[in-house]
């Protein structure tokens, strides 16, 4: 799960690791208010899930107050790889001496995190990776020892990014809080591209990319309000209907009770070859409008090819939610296949007020995922 640099930020801030102060807004007016509060200068930085902003004209160095506004209606008035930038990030400009890069991540294939640094930093790495991979430095730490990660061992790293020895000092204490809050947050990746040493000699962040694990959602219910914020307002609708739902880009609209089964059940769309294109969590409930109000969120997404429900039910009861799924039809013009598994309490009840309809029962989880792929490839 991507979360904006606003939000990466907030957990550096919690954290310890050295960053510019900021504010977050949506407004040219709200820019103005942010920069007299931080004083000038200040950074415009455009909050889309994508890098290389600067080069898209969605990063902003601003010295004079006149000037705040207008730049913040410009940069708000981009669209980026595609994305509407709707938030600014305000935060105080700081002089920079030294840009490095600097992250920590998961290599699949050594079994192992592995911080990768590069003393050419603020560009983008992928380009220096290609052509002078020999600049790529790599320190790699058995995920075991992650926890208990320190200074000393960190220090040849950060020497080689950052030779003097004071910033190398400071550096090392960022790669051992980077280590902490990888563990404690389940990152799959904290990426600082620039980080600096600024007109004091101080190293800081400048920018953040974090990436959190979605298979560790269920320890981290906090995660989803980062994701939240992503839905075009949908997570404003679903949250007064109790529903958990997170926009995604595919066709399988996915309906499940419960966190830990809608996740199970975006991975075995994903298994047989479909992309999702939602996160539903209808809840542990049998309320049937919790379904109309799932079908009314799944519905109003043009990329749907064929909804898929999974339920288990426990305390759920399956012939409540076929009740939510019968009404939703009727309040709704569904004209998309609906493929079903219904397993537990009340199955039986749930199944015969299928009967008669044109949804497709599936027997299994397995069955209901291929089905739903099958459909949604067409
Ligand atoms: P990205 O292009 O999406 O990676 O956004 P960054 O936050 O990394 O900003 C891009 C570039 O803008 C950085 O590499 C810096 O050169 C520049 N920049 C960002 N913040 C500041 C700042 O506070 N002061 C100065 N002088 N430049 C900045
Ligand atoms: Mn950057």
């Amino acid at each position: 799960m991507k979360i904006h640099e606003y939000q990466a930020k907030s957990l550096f801030w919690e954290y310890g690791i050295p960053t510019t102060t900021d504010i977050v807004v949506s407004s040219p007016e709200e820019a103005a208010q942010a920069a007299e509060t931080l004083g000038l200068p200040v950074v415009l930085k455009a909050q889309v899930h994508v890098g290389g902003r600067g080069k898209a004209g969605g990063v902003k160095v601003v010295s004079k107050p006149e000037d705040v506004a207008p730049t913040a209606e410009a940069i708000l008035g981009l669209t980026i790889k595609d994305l509407p930038v709707r938030k600014l990030l305000i935060a105080s400009a700081a002089e920079i001496r030294k840009e490095v890069y600097l992250s920590l991540l998961i290599d699949r294939g050594a079994s192992k995190v592995v911080f990768i640094g590069c003393a050419d930093g603020g560009v983008e790495i992928e380009e220096t990776a290609k052509k002078s991979p020999e600049k790529i430095l790599r320190f790699e730490v058995a995920s075991k020892s992650l926890g208990g990660l320190t200074r000393e061992e960190c220090l040849p790293f950060a020497t080689r990014l950052l030779p003097d020895p004071k910033n190398a000092d400071e550096a090392a204490g960022i790669m051992v809080t980077m280590a902490r809050m990888f563990i404690e947050r389940d990152c799959s990746l904290i990426e600082i591209n620039p980080l600096i040493v600024d007109g004091s000699g101080s190293v800081l962040a400048l920018d953040a990319k974090v990436l959190l694990d979605d298979n560790a959602l269920f320890r981290h219910p906090e995660n989803l309000e980062f994701a939240k914020v992503e839905t075009d307002g949908e997570d404003a609708k679903s949250n007064s209907n109790g529903l958990s739902f997170v926009q995604l880009d595919g066709q399988i609209g996915c309906m499940v009770n419960g966190a830990g089964l809608a996740m199970a059940t975006m991975d075995i769309v994903k298994h047989f070859g479909g992309s999702p294109a939602n996160f539903l969590d209808v809840g542990g409930s049998s309320d049937p409008r919790k379904v109309v109000g799932g079908f009314q969120l799944i519905l109003a997404d043009k990329n749907v090819k064929v909804i898929f429900l999974n339920i288990f039910g426990g305390i759920t009861r399956c012939d409540d939610i076929v009740k939510g799924i019968l009404e939703a039809r009727e309040q709704f013009d569904v004209t998309v296949p609906i493929v079903i598994r219904l397993a537990g309490t009340n199955e039986e009840e749930g199944r015969r007020l299928l009967q008669g309809t044109d949804m497709i029962i599936a027997q299994s989880l397995e069955q209901g995922a291929r089905k739903a792929v099958e459909i949604g490839k067409n």
